[in-house]
């Protein structure tokens, strides 16, 4: 090793090495390593031209003070010991020293000494020579350092006690350096501390937050030129003559400053590793790697922890879609599952044991499965499954399952096979409780059921209002047949009583009687068809023989109003699958609405119209036309909303629930000012289709009254064709 100090401390050839060859003499010399010799008595006797330029001490010197004369105080005692033990053994000795150099600096020696003998085997003296291992001590420490450093961030330490503890073992390895990190933020505009322990707080206080500016300091230069950027005398160095950064300098204390930038893998710039020191002073060689091998160790540990970060971003994110996935299957009561049927390997989310109530430590089988299934679904669903098994294919199943807590519990499971996988057949399925919705089916049934009573209900007070209305007239159909059976049975007395007998004529008013008997009866029925509370029905009706014999039904009604019915009923309408009371009760409260709608007209003939005809759709139209009051167009969905009424009298139900049956024979009814004139006419349409009249036919199946009615035949009340208000014939 080379120390530099030939011109200072001139070497002298010393009179101990007279002895010694001069080619010996230059070949020692020229030995990279200091090289000294004792007498018998430890006394020195030579010391080489390295330990001279070394020490700065000349040969005569070294001579005089001994080799032991510069090592550090501190080990003399210890070393005096050592070196007397191994004299007085006269065996070799080896030990490490700290030797001061001709500055005053010590720097780390192993030394080794070993007792040498003249030709005829007497001792003659020891020689020693000490070599530098400082670097290698040194480069030993910085080894240990990092090593220390990477552990840090193996163990995931928090970044900034990494940063500080590499700012510690920096500054212990090049004392009076003080080290400091900095983080340039995600633009590369401003600068955080990330670590400077033993520099002046304010310092960092300045730096924190600080815009990254190249003509402010070596620490923005060194961001902006990727490099590192050594300032020995801040106060004279151009580069920063018009910053404030050399004044801020001086006023801490800090003489120089070697930056360096803290590169991330992909080479962008993270940070700053800067050394400062007190003294204006540049780095060596071996400080300038130091400060390149630091900068590294930071990079490593910023994006390790950059990558930490985002792995527990990453991991919260996934923990967050479970837990989201996890309530999703719980609001929605479905659980999800994975099934190697050939190996009953199943996999079971949370939900799933939730849902059959099974213990989540405990491994779900087949056999647990079916076990917990009702009773009367097992078979089936295990059928169910296992063609699908077999045939590789997906599945669908409803079934029950028995759980301790819950009860019976209605599920639905699908299973999908999953594709490409070789060999094997796996699902991947979810079952979903559907309790609540098969309760709330049920309930809506019992609902529906309900809601069609009161529907009956309000038809009943419906007709019920219309019997009211219709009792004259009603009482007179009823009493006319009465009156003649009163009539004929008085003149058939009369006949009997007779000397001799009329036992013929007696005979035909008795028939008459009859006949008058039969018709009170008939009506009596239709009244009570018409008129009493009964569950919807299907039968073939002939529409217009139903409207014919409403009319017939208030034919006194509407006399004593002055109107005039005109009928103009198509031959061609079919026979409908309905509900012929039903039709009836609408035809009735048209008709019976008409004929108030007319109640005030006197300037003109009261005139009712009814009429059928077949639509080219093929549906039947049926309308009853009036010439009364008529509608406000804008208004006509009012009339149809139940409770609304301009009758002083009225109910307001007769359209809704007119509407309503129609639209529950597939049929639409409406309403509308009669295009010429006064008046409104209102209408249905209606199909004889069965796809139309499902409700209709699903209530009737529920309520068991799927009997057919009797067909019309030759109703006493109604006569077809035109047909003027008055009593029938
Ligand atoms: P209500 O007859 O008890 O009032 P409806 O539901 O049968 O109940 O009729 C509702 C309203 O519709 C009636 O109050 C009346 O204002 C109007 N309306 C019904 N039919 C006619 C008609 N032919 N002409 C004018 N207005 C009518």
């Amino acid at each position: 090793m080379y120390y530099g100090r030939e011109a200072i401390v001139p070497y002298r050839f010393s009179p101990a090495t007279a002895g010694m060859g001069a080619d010996l003499i230059r070949l020692i010399d020229a030995l990279p390593e200091l090289v000294w010799t004792s007498m018998v008595d430890g006394t020195c006797g030579f010391v080489n031209r390295r330990w001279c330029d070394y020490s700065g001490l000349t040969a005569n010197e070294g001579r005089a003070s001994g080799w032991m004369s510069i090592i550090h105080p501190d080990e003399l005692p210890h070393i005096r010991t050592i070196w007397a033990a191994a004299v007085a053994a006269r065996i070799p000795a080896e030990f490490e020293a700290c030797l001061r150099r001709y500055d005053g600096v010590y720097r780390r020696f192993s030394i080794k000494a070993a007792p040498y003998y003249d030709g005829a085997g007497r001792l003659s003296g020891w020689c020693g020579i000490n070599s530098d291992i400082e670097h290698q001590r040194h480069a030993e420490a910085q080894l240990a350092a990092e090593k220390r450093l990477l552990e840090l961030v193996a163990q995931g330490e928090p970044l900034s006690d990494i940063l500080h503890e590499l700012c510690y073992e920096v500054e212990s390895l090049g004392p009076g350096s003080m080290c400091s990190i900095l983080f340039s933020d995600a633009g590369g505009q401003r600068f955080r501390v990330g670590a400077g322990p033993n520099l002046p707080p304010p310092y960092n206080a300045v730096l924190d937050g600080l815009r990254v500016d190249p003509t402010f300091g070596p620490c923005s230069l060194a961001i902006a030129t990727k490099s590192t950027i050594v300032v020995t005398d801040p106060p004279n160095d151009p580069r920063w003559s018009t910053s404030a950064w050399p004044g801020m300098m001086s006023e801490f204390g800090l003489a120089s400053c070697w930056s360096a930038p803290i590169l991330g893998s992909r080479g962008e710039v993270l940070g700053i590793f800067a050394i400062y020191r007190r003294q204006p002073m540049g780095p060596t060689s071996d400080e300038l790697e130091l400060i390149d091998r630091f900068a590294k160790l930071a990079g490593i540990a910023m994006e390790r922890a950059q990558s930490d970060a985002q792995l527990t971003a990453s991991s919260t994110e996934l923990l967050r879609t479970n837990h989201f996935l996890a309530g999703a299957q719980r609001l929605s009561k479905t659980g999800s599952f994975s099934l190697e049927p050939l190996s009953d390997t199943q996999v079971w989310s949370e939900e799933n044991f939730r849902i059959w109530e099974f213990d989540p430590t405990i491994r779900p089988t087949m056999d647990m499965v079916l076990a917990a299934i009702h009773p009367e679904d097992r078979a089936y669903a295990f059928a169910v499954f296992s063609a699908a098994v077999e045939a590789k294919r997906d599945c669908e199943v409803f079934y029950r399952i028995v759980t301790p807590h819950a009860g019976v519990k209605h599920l639905h499971t699908v299973m999908e096979v999953i594709p490409d996988i070789a060999d094997r057949i796996v699902y991947l399925g979810s079952t979903r409780d559907i309790t609540e919705n098969r309760l709330a089916e049920a309930a809506l049934r019992a609902s529906e059921a309900d809601l069609n009573h009161a529907r009956m209900e309000l038809v009943h007070v419906s007709r019920v209002t219309a019997l009211s209305t219709l009792t004259a007239s009603i009482a007179h159909e009823v009493n006319q047949p009465l009156t003649g059976i009163v009539t004929n049975a008085n003149t058939c007395l009369r006949m009997l009583d007779a000397d001799p007998p009329n036992l013929e004529g007696a005979r035909a008013t008795a028939q008459r009687t009859i006949r008058d008997g039969n018709r009170a009866s008939e009506v009596i029925q239709k009244l009570r068809a018409l008129f009493t509370r009964k569950p919807p029905c299907l039968e073939s009706v002939d529409l217009n023989g139903a409207a014919l014999e409403v009319l017939a039904l208030c034919s006194s009604e509407l006399q004593r109003r002055r109107v005039i019915v005109r009928t103009a009923l198509s031959n061609d309408v079919p026979s409908i699958l309905a509900d012929r009371v039903q039709l009836q009760q609408v035809i009735l409260n048209l008709v019976l609405n008409a004929a108030d709608a007319m109640a005030d007209v006197q300037d003109r003939l009261r005139e009712l119209r009814v009429s059928s005809s077949i639509e080219p759709d093929g549906s039947t139209l049926f309308s009853v036309k009036d010439v009364g009051i008529g509608i406000d167009p804008a208004n006509v969905d009012k009339l149809f909303q139940a409770f609304h009424t301009t009758k002083t009298n009225g109910m307001g139900i007769g359209l809704s629930i007119s509407r309503s049956i129609i639209e529950a024979h597939g049929g639409q009814l409406s309403g509308q000012p009669n295009e010429a004139g006064s008046g409104a006419t209102f209408s249905f349409s209606i199909r004889g289709e069965r796809r139309a009249l499902r409700g209709l036919q699903d209530r009737s199946a529920e309520d068991g009254t799927k009997a057919p009615r009797a067909s019309l035949g030759g109703h006493p009340f109604v006569r077809a064709g035109e047909l003027t208000a008055g009593r029938l014939a």
